[in-house]
C-alpha cells in the first residue's frame, strides 16, 4: 500500500466508525469525518463536521442535578450526495451486493478516495468512485467528486445533493442522556440553478455557520444543464435532478462547498461570504491540484524518513507515522494562525465528540513535535492560553488562590469546562468527576512557554506574553503551597496528579491528594523558571511586567523559599511516592483481574462497578511520577532534588521506573508514550516494543472503541516525538541544541528536518553516525552540543559525529 496511502479493503460495518475517524479530512479550520456521501447518523455511520473551536453550551437535568456542558458542535453535514436508479430506493450499501470496496486516504495529496462496485436486486452492476478534499490552503473550501459508470445497464438515474443541518451531537454513547441539540435554523435558499445555501446558528454561543454548495454534472467531459428540483426544510436543503445513464458511459458530479462563520476574520457576513466564494470556486480538479501543493510544502517540513532492517515493519511504521502527522496537521496548522482562529490543541482532534473538543494538558505531548518544525504554530497555541489569562486569574481567585489557575479542560472562554459528573457505562451510574483537581496543567503551560523560548529565542513574545504567563503561574503555585512547620517544608494539598485513577484517600469525604510528587516538582521547576525569567528580561521589560501584574519583591523572596523547601515523600527506600500515603496502599491483584476481565485498561470503571475504588490500590492509569523522567533529564532532576535537599541517587532511577511500570494499567494512550520514553536508553528493546504499542493506539483502537469518538492527538504526536527527540536525545537547553542519539536496535536510518533559532537543520542518523546540516540562511551561528561538548554551527555548513567512537556503551548501555 506504500507509506503514503492508508488503505481499507472491503466494507466492514463493525469498524466503519473507526475508519471514519481515521479518514477524517481537515485543514485546522474545520474537519469532516470520512463517512460515505450517502450515509447518515445510524448504528453504522457517523458523519460529523466540526469547526475548530466551534463550541456551544447546553444544560441538562440529570441525576438530580442541572449540569451545563460546553460541546464541540457537530455542524451541518455538507457531504450528502446520493443517487437512485430507475425510481428505486436511494442508494444504501446495506441493500446491495457489494462486489468490490476500497477506501484509500491519500495522505501526500490530502484526498480521500472510495471506490466500489455493487449489484442491485435487479442484477444491475455499477462502478462508483468518490474523491474528496478539505482544502489546506483555501480553508473555506471542501469539495467532492463522484464518478459513476453503469456496467451492464442503461436507464434513468436520479441524484440528490444536499446540505443537512438536522444533525445533533450523537457521537459518544456515554453522553446520550445529555442534551444534544445545539443548532437552530436561520435560512435555506437556492442561490442559482446549481447552488444551494444553508445558514444556522448555535443556540447559546450564537455562532453562525453558512454553507453553500455548487453541484455540477458531466457526462464524459460534457457539462449537462439539467432541470433541478429544489427540496427544502428549515434545516435541510437539496437539489434533485435526473438523467439517462448509458451503459459503460461515465457520469461525473462535482460538489464544491464553501463554509464561513460569523467569527471569521476579513469577512462581512458569513452567508454572503460563503455564497460569494462558492461562486468563485474552481473545479474539483483545480482545487485538488492546489490542495496537493499545500500538502507538499507541509510534508517537506514535517516528514520523517525512517528505515528499519525489517522492511515490512519499516513500511508499516512509516505509514502510521504519515497517518498521525496527517491528522496532527489537520488539527493544528498554519491556518490556525493565518485565520487567527484562537484555538488550542484539542486532545481528541476535531475528529469526534469525546472530551467535547476540549483543550487539556495533552498539548505538552504535542508541542515539541510542532515546536521543532513550525514554531509559528506553537506560538499560536500559547496565545490561545494567553488570551484566557484573565479568566485563569479569575479562576484562581474563585478558588482562593492568587496568580493564574488555568482550567483542566478549556474551551471557548477559558473557564473550567470539566464535567461535574460522568457516566460509568459499566455500572450505569453517574459519578462525581474530580479530574479538575489536576492543577498540574498549569505547569504544562509554563513548560511549553519555556520550550518555545528555548527553540525560537523569540524575546518579543516573552516580553509581551510569555513572561507574564510564567510569572502568574508561578504566583499560583506559591499561593497553593502551604507551609508545614512540622517538616519545615511547603506542601501542595488536595490535588490530583496525571494518574486520574487516584482522586481521594480511601474513605475520605473530600477529593484530592497531598504532595503529588509530579505536581510538587513541577511547581518547583516553574518557580525556578520564573526567577530565571526575571533575570533574562531586559530592565525595561522587567519593570513593565512587574508593574503590570503588581509583582512585589516579598513575593519573589517567598518563591525562592518555596523552591528550596518543597516537600516530596518517599517510601520503600528511595521510591518517590506518587503522593503522600501511596506507600500505604494495598497491592493490586493484577493476575486475578486480568483473568476475570481480560481487558483491564479501565480499572476505574471496573472497580467502581464492583463498588470498589482504585483509590485503595497501588495502581495507576498512566505515568505520574514517571512524567518527571519524561520531561527532564536525570541531570536536571538531580539539580532539582539537590536544590530541595533530597538525595538523588542515580541507582534508584531504574528502580523507580520499574516500580511504576509494574503498577500501570495504561488506561490512557499517553501512558505508552511516556513509558517507552523513560526506558529509551536503559532498555532499548522494551522501549521499542512500547513505542510500537503506542503506535497502535489509534490505528488498532487499543482502548476498545475510543478512537471512533476522536483521535488521541497526544499519543499520535508523542509517539512520533519518540523518534524525533526520544531516540535522538534532542534537548534544547541553555542556548544549546543538545543531541545524543541512541537508536533502537534494528533502526538503520532516521532523517528529519527541524528548525532551531531560525535555522533549518537536517539531521541524519545511522547507528554509527550523526550528521547535522544547516541550510543556507541569514541567521547567526548556533551552538550544537554532542554528549558533553559544544560546537558552533554556521549556516550552510555540516558537522558529523561518530556515534561509536565516543563511549557508546555509556550512552546506549544495553
Ligand atoms: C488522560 C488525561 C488526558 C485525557 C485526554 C485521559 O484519559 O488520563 O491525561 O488529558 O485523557 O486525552
Amino acid at each position: 500500500m506504500g507509506t503514503w496511502s492508508w488503505v481499507y479493503e472491503g466494507f466492514d460495518p463493525k469498524t466503519e466508525r473507526l475508519r471514519e475517524a481515521l479518514c477524517t479530512l481537515g485543514n485546522s479550520y474545520f474537519c469532516t469525518r470520512g463517512a460515505g456521501e450517502e450515509s447518515a447518523d445510524d448504528d453504522i455511520h457517523y458523519p460529523g463536521t466540526y469547526l475548530a473551536g466551534g463550541y456551544n453550551r447546553v444544560k441538562t437535568h440529570i441525576a438530580g442535578e442541572t449540569v451545563e456542558n460546553e460541546d464541540l458542535v457537530n455542524m451541518p453535514n455538507w457531504l450528502p450526495l446520493n443517487f437512485r436508479i430507475a425510481g428505486g430506493k436511494w442508494f444504501d450499501l446495506r441493500d446491495v451486493d457489494i462486489l468490490e470496496y476500497r477506501q484509500v486516504l491519500e495522505m501526500d495529496k490530502g484526498i480521500l478516495r472510495r471506490t466500489f462496485r455493487f449489484r442491485d436486486d435487479r442484477g444491475r452492476a455499477t462502478w462508483v468512485e468518490s474523491r474528496r478534499l478539505v482544502h489546506m490552503r483555501l480553508p473555506h473550501y471542501a469539495a467532492l467528486e463522484m464518478r459513476l459508470v453503469p456496467e451492464n445497464w442503461t436507464g434513468e438515474i436520479a441524484f440528490r445533493s444536499a446540505l443537512d443541518g438536522r444533525v445533533i451531537n450523537n457521537n459518544v454513547a456515554r453522553y446520550r442522556e445529555l442534551e444534544r441539540r445545539h443548532l437552530e435554523p436561520i435560512e435555506t435558499r437556492e442561490v442559482d440553478e446549481e447552488t444551494i445555501h444553508l445558514r444556522m446558528r448555535t443556540n447559546q454561543s450564537c455562532l453562525q455557520v453558512a454553507q453553500t454548495a455548487r453541484t455540477r454534472v458531466y457526462r464524459n467531459r460534457e457539462r449537462l444543464r439539467l432541470e433541478r428540483h429544489l427540496r427544502s426544510e428549515p434545516v435541510w436543503i437539496a437539489q434533485e435532478f435526473q438523467l439517462d445513464a448509458v451503459e459503460k458511459s461515465e457520469i461525473r458530479i462535482g460538489k464544491i462547498v464553501s463554509m464561513f462563520t460569523s467569527r471569521d476574520v476579513a469577512t462581512s457576513e458569513c452567508g454572503l461570504e460563503s455564497r460569494k466564494w462558492a461562486g468563485r470556486a474552481g473545479s474539483f480538479k483545480e482545487l485538488s491540484q492546489s490542495n496537493e501543493i499545500a500538502w507538499e510544502s507541509l510534508w517537506r517540513r514535517f516528514d520523517l524518513e525512517f528505515e528499519h532492517e525489517d522492511r515490512e515493519q519499516s513500511d508499516r511504521i512509516s505509514g502510521i507515522i504519515h497517518l498521525y502527522l496527517f491528522h496532527l496537521l489537520q488539527t493544528v496548522s498554519i491556518n490556525s494562525m493565518a485565520l487567527d482562529l484562537d484555538v488550542g490543541v484539542p486532545s481528541r482532534g476535531w475528529h469526534g465528540e469525546a472530551y467535547r473538543g476540549h483543550i487539556l494538558w495533552d498539548e505538552i505531548f504535542v508541542f515539541p513535535l510542532i515546536n521543532l518544525r513550525l514554531p509559528e504554530i506553537t506560538r499560536e497555541i500559547l496565545l490561545y492560553r494567553f488570551r484566557r489569562l484573565d479568566e485563569a486569574r479569575a479562576n484562581a481567585r474563585r478558588s482562593g488562590f492568587q496568580g493564574a489557575m488555568f482550567p483542566w479542560q478549556s474551551g471557548s472562554d477559558g473557564r473550567e469546562e470539566s464535567q461535574r459528573i460522568h457516566l460509568n457505562p459499566r455500572s450505569g451510574r453517574w459519578i462525581p468527576d474530580n479530574s479538575n483537581l489536576q492543577r498540574h496543567v498549569n505547569a504544562a503551560i509554563a513548560y511549553n512557554v519555556h520550550q518555545y523560548y528555548q527553540v525560537t529565542k523569540d524575546t518579543e513574545f516573552m516580553i509581551f506574553y510569555g513572561a507574564e504567563m510564567i510569572l502568574e503561574i508561578a504566583r499560583f503555585w506559591a499561593s497553593i503551597a502551604t507551609y508545614n512547620p512540622d517538616h519545615d517544608r511547603y506542601e501542595i494539598l488536595g490535588v490530583m496528579g496525571p494518574d486520574e485513577f487516584h482522586e481521594a484517600y480511601p474513605g475520605a469525604e473530600k477529593p484530592g491528594l497531598d504532595n503529588n510528587a509530579y505536581t510538587n516538582v513541577m511547581a518547583v521547576w516553574v518557580l525556578n523558571t520564573a526567577l530565571e525569567m526575571l533575570r533574562i528580561l531586559s530592565e525595561d521589560a522587567l519593570v513593565e511586567v512587574k508593574r503590570k501584574i503588581g509583582l512585589e519583591d516579598a513575593e519573589i523572596a517567598l518563591w525562592d523559599d518555596i523552591r528550596h523547601k518543597m516537600r516530596l515523600v518517599f517510601h520503600d527506600d528511595g521510591i518517590i511516592s506518587q503522593f503522600e500515603g501511596y506507600g500505604n496502599l494495598k497491592e493490586f491483584d493484577w493476575e486475578a483481574y486480568r483473568k476475570k476481565y481480560g481487558d483491564i485498561h479501565r480499572l476505574d470503571r471496573i472497580l467502581e462497578s464492583e463498588n470498589d475504588t482504585p483509590n485503595r490500590y497501588k495502581l495507576s492509569k498512566q505515568a505520574d511520577v514517571l512524567m518527571l523522567f519524561y520531561l527532564f533529564s536525570s541531570e536536571e532532576l538531580a539539580e532539582i532534588f539537590e536544590q530541595l535537599g533530597y538525595p538523588f541517587d542515580y541507582e534508584t532511577i531504574p528502580r523507580n521506573i520499574q516500580y511504576y511500570i509494574d503498577r500501570a494499567s495504561h488506561g490512557s494512550t499517553l501512558s505508552w508514550v511516556v513509558h517507552s520514553w523513560v526506558i529509551t536508553r536503559s532498555n532499548r528493546a522494551r522501549s521499542w516494543e512500547l513505542f510500537r504499542m503506542a503506535l497502535r493506539s489509534d490505528v488498532a483502537d487499543i482502548q476498545g472503541g475510543t478512537t471512533p469518538e476522536g483521535i488521541h492527538l497526544g499519543a499520535m504526536a508523542g509517539t512520533i516525538d519518540l523518534l524525533q527527540r526520544g531516540y535522538t536525545g534532542i534537548v534544547t537547553r541553555g542556548e544549546v541544541l543538545w543531541l545524543n542519539p541512541c537508536l533502537p536496535e534494528g533502526l538503520r536510518h532516521l532523517k528529519m528536518r527541524i528548525r532551531y533559532q531560525g535555522h533549518s537543520l537536517t539531521l541524519r542518523i545511522t547507528p554509527d553516525r550523526l550528521t547535522v546540516t544547516a541550510r543556507r540562511s541569514a541567521e547567526k551561528p548556533i551552538r550544537i552540543g554532542f554528549r558533553d561538548k559544544v560546537f558552533e554551527l554556521e549556516e550552510g555548513s555540516s558537522r558529523e559525529f561518530d556515534l561509536q567512537a565516543e563511549a557508546p556503551h555509556r550512552q546506549c548501555p544495553d
